[in-house]
């Protein structure tokens, strides 16, 4: 892949590291302070207590994004960015474009999803 493409996605994809990272720090802060609430009636508590979970539920999948994120940047810097992680071969352009942080190529990315592949062992 080009250089200029390169640097495109790195930019792309530490801007998406600093976004996550902002907004786990928010849930984080929300959630600390959800937690501190003092029990209200029960309405108020299964509202609270829905709350909670959004923000856990959003917050593990930021945490998961992240950590993808962080991964791409990795590979970037071991100029393996764009290569799948399964066979080997170099991920779509298209691909990259629509979701720079991906492991996979199509047809992995596929299998993976579908579970008749365990990832990396082929
Ligand atoms: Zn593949």
């Amino acid at each position: 892949m080009d250089k200029r493409r390169l640097v495109g996605f790195r930019k792309r994809l530490e801007a998406k590291y600093a976004e996550l990272d902002l907004f786990l720090s928010k849930t984080q802060t929300v959630s600390r302070e959800l937690g501190e609430k003092r029990r209200g009636d029960e309405g108020e508590e299964a509202t609270l207590s829905y709350n909670r979970e959004m923000l856990y539920s959003q917050g593990d999948s930021g945490r998961t994004q992240l950590m993808l994120v962080r991964d791409a940047l990795i590979r970037l810097d071991e100029g393996e960015f764009g290569i799948c992680e399964s066979c080997g071969c170099s991920i779509g352009f298209k691909r990259l474009d629509a979701v720079p942080w991906t492991r996979y190529c199509r047809d992995c990315q596929e299998e993976v999803e579908s579970g008749t592949a365990v990832p990396g062992e082929r």
